[in-house]
């Protein structure tokens, strides 16, 4: 195996190579101590060819107390509470900071957690480092609000405070923009918040644990709680003092998720999966669209909520576009997601490729056709690691079941289409509405059909942009709540309205004398 740690980004803290000893499991924080868990401990292993990154403790019931009860108390402490916004996004510009001095190493460390491609996983960093500035500057801007005067001598206003602990839940595709997307407005909004990370790609995590610490965060307000989800996820959240569950992850885990939280009635943001289509105008740009539709599936290797993974293309370019397709997916470069140029990382892990696999063999049942890839990748360069190829499947019905369930994989369903009333139908019938993409020169048809698909992401002639300032949120089962934007920060607060009383108006019904 590589040492993909590079020289200098070697610390105390760096994953360790080779074999895994009592005295190289990881603590995890807690309460603002590193401490080992009283749980039973999981494995971080490097997708590329399954060596053991690290052996992590998790959280014992004891344990998720303690971290809890003492984020009840830290968000509540006045010297926290009564600090002025611009001295709480202090703290969070210095991790911003941190972050980026330790870039190159956080980047490598989320490429051992889940196999992404060292290229993505530094985008997803950068992500992480300019999210967490652009909260602090939207803290330090926020402001409280003097509403309308509706009734003579009444002043009122609107205040925004913590709602307390804040749960955040979060998968193991994009580990650190999806954390950070959670802890940071959270943190800004004066809330604690314990993280639980998902059991693959707990060290992220723990690294965040170390830049809040250093950042200066007060003990208390920010604990990293590993373990299963069944098992430390689910006490977590049930927890009494757990206020709020901001959750990312699949749309059943989410579902069972809301059901906790209708039984607590506290709120949820609830961030889930999709299956999102595509669609290629006769009018496309015919390259950039290839090229875009490509990238839309299996950049991530397919492992992205977002992933356009159902393609509608117009009859009339339907063949060409489809040929062009085929062999640019036959040359994308999937290997060591360390090599400078790798495009296809693996997938996470051996169970994950074999759920995709499952669905390639059910779409060939269901009379599909495998046009490109359909199987795992072997030979020197694959035997290790989980890989899989890119696949492309043709001859199926939109209702197929391959081309309704999320796959999470590089697979990719192609469906031709005639006219706009079946397309818009077909793109539409889905139980989720996450995103959708849409290629052609015409803006006025572009805009015309941005509106009438039903999802909360809509790209025209580009696909998975991100901005931190743009509101994320899932339609229909991807997803309830959102997530971004510049009052992101609200999401994780109460509204509170003052009356203030100018004059000495008695109310009716006092006594006239
Ligand atoms: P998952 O639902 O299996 O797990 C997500 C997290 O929930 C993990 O940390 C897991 O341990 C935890 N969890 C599981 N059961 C729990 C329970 N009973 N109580 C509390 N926590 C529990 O999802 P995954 O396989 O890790 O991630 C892939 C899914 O995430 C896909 O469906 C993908 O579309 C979705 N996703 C959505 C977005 C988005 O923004 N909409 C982003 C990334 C991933």
């Amino acid at each position: 195996m590589k040492n993909t740690v590079k020289e200098g980004a070697v610390t105390e803290d760096t994953v360790k190579e080779g074999t895994v000893t009592e005295d190289t499991v990881k603590k995890i924080f807690i309460a603002g101590e590193w401490k080992l868990g009283g749980g039973a401990t999981i494995k971080s292993h490097y997708p590329a060819d399954h060596s053991v990154n690290a052996e992590i403790s998790t959280a014992s019931l004891d344990d998720i107390n303690e971290a809890i009860e003492a984020a009840d108390k830290a968000w509540r402490d006045p010297s926290w509470r009564d600090k002025l916004p611009s001295e709480k996004s202090a703290v969070l510009f210095k991790a911003a900071n941190i972050m980026e001095q330790k870039k190159q190493f956080l980047a490598e460390l989320q490429t051992r957690d889940n196999g992404k491609p060292l290229a993505e996983t530094f985008a997803l960093v950068s992500s992480a480092i300019a999210t967490t500035r652009y909260i602090a500057s939207s803290l330090e801007t926020l402001d409280n609000e003097l509403t309308n005067q509706r009734i003579k001598a009444l002043m009122t206003f609107t205040t925004y405070e913590p709602l307390g602990v804040v749960a955040a839940i979060t998968p193991w595709n994009s580990p650190i923009a999806s954390e950070i997307q959670k802890i940071v407005p959270a943190l800004a909004g004066g809330n604690a918040v314990i993280l639980k990370p998902a059991e693959a790609t707990s060290l992220i995590a723990l690294e965040l644990a170390k830049v809040f610490e250093k950042a200066g965060l007060p003990k208390g307000l920010f604990s990293v709680l590993t373990g299963k989800g069944s098992v430390v996820g689910e006490e977590i959240v049930k927890h009494p003092l757990v206020q709020k569950i901001s959750f990312t992850g699949s749309t059943s885990t989410g579902r069972h998720l809301a059901h906790v939280a209708a039984d607590k009635l506290i709120s949820t943001s609830l961030e889930l999966g999709g299956k999102s289509p595509t669609i290629v105008f006769e009018d496309a740009n015919f390259d950039i669209a290839v090229n875009g539709v490509i990238y839309g599936i299996f950049s991530s290797s397919g492992q992205a909520c977002i992933a356009g993974s159902r393609l509608f293309i117009h009859e009339s370019i339907y063949d060409d576009f489809l040929d062009a397709l085929i062999k640019k997916t036959e040359n994308i470069v999937v290997g060591d997601p360390e090599a400078e140029g790798t495009q296809m990382g693996p997938l996470i892990s051996e169970d994950h490729l074999n759920s995709v696999d499952r669905y390639v063999q059910m779409a060939k049942g269901e009379g599909g056709t495998i046009v490109a890839g359909g199987h795992r990748l072997t030979g020197e360069a694959y035997d290790k690691g989980s890989y899989y190829a890119p696949t492309i499947i043709t001859g199926l019905k939109n209702d197929a079941q391959v081309c309704q369930e999320e796959i999470f994989g590089p697979v990719l369903v192609v469906i031709p289409y005639s006219d706009e009333e079946t397309l818009l139908g077909h793109a539409n019938h889905s139980i989720y509405g996450l995103a959708a993409g849409i290629w052609t020169e015409d803006y006025r048809k572009a805009l015309h059909i941005a509106k009438a698909l039903e999802a909360g992401t809509i790209w025209i002639n580009t696909y998975k942009k991100f901005s931190i300032a743009t509101p994320f949120a899932g339609y229909k089962e991807s997803g309830v709540g959102k997530e971004k934007g510049r009052l992101g920060i609200l999401d994780y607060m109460l509204t509170k309205s003052i009356f203030l009383n100018l004059d000495e108006t008695p109310n009716p019904w006092s006594d006239p004398k």
